[in-house]
């Protein structure tokens, strides 16, 4: 489903998976974009969406209630019939292929084609921000905030998986086909350019024809402090 936006393009409705985690921020910024977003908590919530954002979180507890709400499924199909995906954090964790130091019954999607491992920066860099260098953001400076929560690190990428932006020579922004993942909370940097390059992945092929090229903006407005940010853990 798509509706008009103010310029007449089609705007894309972005469900938010919301279950738990940090998905709030996810819809502010979509909103600064003009994307309507509808939250994700039953499967008739995901009638007409043409994307969706898996949010940072704790990847164990939205596994399990992936599957108590019955949304576990649907997703998938979803996901293999190529509906456009952001996983940030847990997100990118629910859509790997390998998930290491997880719990046995931890589920994760397949969706794209990496190995990570669950809080894999150690205790030491547990949080940290740095300033990423970025592959392709639309415009605005080179560089992006990277805000990293007990992030998953990328230990493997398969073939076809593309790197977007790395950290120390690891991989914090991959994408495969319709699936972005970021190991990092681009949510909770006041920076909506890499949901804008989300949104350009795919509008073009949305209803109606027309590419509608989603500007991302001149870049970061004024950071969040630590304590505005809506921790997750
Ligand atoms: N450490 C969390 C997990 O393994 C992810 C953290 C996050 O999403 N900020 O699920």
């Amino acid at each position: 489903m798509t509706t008009a936006s103010a310029a007449g393009a089609p705007a894309p409705l972005v469900g938010v998976l919301a279950l738990q985690g940090a998905f709030a921020s996810h819809q502010e910024r979509l909103a600064q974009l003009g994307a309507p977003t509808r939250q994700v908590r039953t499967p008739a919530d995901l009638a007409g969406v043409d994307a969706l954002v898996m949010p940072g979180g704790e990847s164990t507890t939205m596994s399990k209630l992936l599957v108590t709400s019955g949304l576990y499924d649907p997703i998938g199909e979803l996901v293999t019939d190529g509906l456009p995906v952001l996983g940030t954090c847990a997100g990118m964790i629910l859509l790997a292929t390998e998930v290491l130091d997880s719990r046995p019954d931890q589920l994760s999607y397949g969706a794209i084609d990496i190995t990570v491992r669950r809080n894999g920066y150690g205790r030491q860099l547990d949080s940290f921000e740095t300033e990423l260098v970025m592959r392709d953001l639309p415009v605005g400076s080179a560089t992006f905030h990277g805000v990293f929560i007990r992030a998953p690190k990328v230990e493997r990428v398969g073939q076809g998986v593309e790197v977007l932006a790395e950290h120390d020579g690891v991989p914090v922004l991959l994408r495969q086909r319709a699936v972005t993942v970021a190991a990092f909370h681009p949510e909770l940097s006041n920076d909506h350019r890499l949901h804008a390059q989300f949104l350009n992945t795919f509008a073009s092929t949305l209803d109606g024809g027309e590419a509608a090229t989603v500007q991302g903006g001149s870049g970061p407005s004024e950071p969040q402090t630590g304590s505005e940010r809506t921790r997750s853990s």
